[in-house]
């Protein structure tokens, strides 16, 4: 179960990112050691504007 504070990003942050960087260990779980968070990665050169704290 995330933390609430992994589930309350802050105004401006992505849901996402903010999602994957503060319950990181269990959203990556499903990852081998090497790779990369497909969903992470999509997100590197920008956020969808719908996942961004209004
Ligand atoms: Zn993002
Ligand atoms: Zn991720």
């Amino acid at each position: 179960m995330p933390s609430k504070t992994a589930l309350n990003p802050p105004k401006g942050e992505c849901r996402q990112c903010w999602l994957h960087a503060y319950d990181s260990r269990a959203q990556h779980k499903h990852l081998g050691p090497r790779e990369d968070c497909p969903e992470c990665v999509a997100h590197m050169n920008g956020h969808p504007a719908h996942l961004i704290v209004r």
